[in-house]
């Protein structure tokens, strides 16, 4: 009886085993700030007609869906092998009528249950591209390292099947999101045509992520390009798996100024009980409310979330901020408007929301202090460049961290020769960003330069072909809620 408990036992692991696998003052930003953008895309259209380059966005490929699973095959090979009744038979010379004792060692629990869990949770880890922490994940584990002989093979073919790339970066760029198009489009406070031409939605965005998955973009991060060589920016290798490209998003004046946050725009950053970074936004009652889909950062941050493969390593994208009206909505440069304990709870935010918003993969970059008029003209004075810059160091960089990364303010790029480039260049900034449509990227001995082009209404409506030539069709994503623009 005895034994025939056990060797029932032994069936029901079994089973079990296989069956579970199946400014110089800081300037306020007026109408007319935000129409100067055109220059952005006078310049971008330049660019665009000199284009010569042919190359389609590659066709849709379906999304990766691999799910967690643990192949049946991974674990239990080796320790269930032994079957008694064939043990017995082979070894018997004398005829044991009831064998009353045990077989030997067959009797090992594989603990399947845990060995899956910990399966699925370093597939996710591959899945970001974390091949060599998903091994560590595995063999740190207190179970045989036999379990997961495979699955270490698995991610090791992964992590050497990565290819050099050979292709363009491409980088593209976001004001805040809209998210009540009836309040941005009202004509009331700032001018509906503004926001139609800089501004993208948030239904848009989210209508964007699925397009670039699928179209086999994966973000990356931009201060992994370039690396400082012998004193000189060069070229830094990027490897990827096979057919995939590399993308930067970049997010310009996370500020929420003024005169948005009653145009249907976030109020600001916050950091969750999680440290999740998250938007505030003021609902229809006029009470604020936590959101995950305010801006850019938190959509991007779920979407990753739910498809780690969207993102090698964990990058992505850069925040952009400026001096004017604080940072992430917290009025950091305005003491005068404040109490000194309201001014140190914005400066103890504008600390938390930086670090989290680095800590989930995104990077910080300067967008000038004052984003003046003198900035759009390129007529800034090398006294007023050092004024601005100065001023971002003292009174942003000293909350958000220091960055090696400029964006400039209305996609204004300088000449290698420049003296305010090579201030820019003593500053610390080797990462330079400004606007332009075929998102070209440069190597000078003191930067790297790259283009970025606007998902904005403007590009989506009068330029469309832009957008489609390298990335997917504007038209699937466009806002309905937009008012007609005029070509
Ligand atoms: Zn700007």
């Amino acid at each position: 009886m005895k034994h025939k408990h056990k060797f029932l036992l032994l069936c029901i692991g079994l089973m079990l085993c296989l069956g579970l696998y199946a400014c110089e003052e800081p300037k306020v930003l007026t109408a007319d700030d935000l129409t100067s953008y055109a220059w952005e895309t006078t310049a971008a259209a330049t660019s665009t007609a000199v284009e010569t380059e042919t190359s389609v966005v590659e066709p849709s490929k379906p999304a990766q869906t691999s799910v967690v699973s643990a192949e049946p095959t991974t674990a239990p090979e080796n320790t269930v092998a032994v079957d008694p009744t064939t043990a017995v038979a082979q070894t018997s010379t004398v005829i044991i009528e009831e064998p009353t004792t045990a077989p030997a060692e067959p009797q090992e629990i594989i603990p399947t249950e845990e060995i899956n869990t910990l399966i699925a949770e370093a597939d996710i880890l591959a899945k970001g591209y974390f091949y060599d922490e998903a091994i560590s994940f595995l063999q740190a584990s207190e179970l045989k390292e036999e379990y997961f002989t495979e699955k270490i093979a698995e991610y090791e073919a992964q992590k050497a099947a990565l290819v050099k790339y050979e292709g363009k970066a491409y980088h593209v760029f976001f004001h805040s999101l809209i998210i009540d198009t009836d309040l941005a489009f009202d004509n009331k406070g700032h001018s509906a045509d503004g926001y139609n031409m800089w501004m993208t939605t948030v239904s848009e965005f989210k209508a964007m992520l699925p397009l670039f998955l699928e179209n086999d973009f994966v973000l990356y991060d931009i201060t992994w390009m370039s690396e400082i060589v012998d004193g000189k920016v060069q070229a830094k290798d990027i490897y990827l798996p096979e057919g995939k490209k590399p993308l930067i998003i970049s997010i310009d004046d996370v500020n929420y100024y003024d005169y948005m946050k009653s145009d249907g725009f976030a109020q600001r950053l916050d950091v969750d009980a999680d440290g999740r970074v998250c938007t505030i936004v003021k609902g229809n009652d006029g009470k604020e409310q936590i959101t995950y889909d305010g801006d850019v950062m938190p959509i991007l941050d779920s979407f990753v979330e739910e498809h780690p493969e969207f993102s090698f390593r964990g990058a992505k994208g850069i925040v952009a901020l400026t001096g004017y009206q604080g940072a992430f909505g917290y009025r950091i440069t305005d003491p005068d408007d404040y109490s000194k304990e309201v001014m140190d709870g914005f400066k103890a935010k504008t600390v938390e929301v930086a670090t989290a918003l680095r800590e989930s993969g995104w990077q910080i970059a300067c967008h000038s202090y004052t984003h003046n008029q003198y900035w759009n003209t390129k007529a800034i004075t090398m006294k007023q460049i050092k004024y601005d810059i100065s001023r971002w160091q003292s009174y942003i960089a000293e909350y958000v961290g220091k960055t090696n990364i400029i964006i400039t303010p209305f996609g204004v790029s300088f000449s290698e020769d420049d003296e305010r480039m090579q201030y820019l260049i003593s500053e610390g900034f080797t990462i330079f960003c400004p606007v332009a449509a075929n998102m070209n990227t440069k190597f000078y001995d003191g930067y790297m330069y790259q283009e970025r082009l606007n998902l904005d209404g403007l590009t989506m409506l009068r330029y469309p072909e832009r957008i489609s030539k390298y990335l997917f069709d504007p038209a699937l994503v466009v806002d309905e809620a937009r008012p007609p623009m005029e070509k």
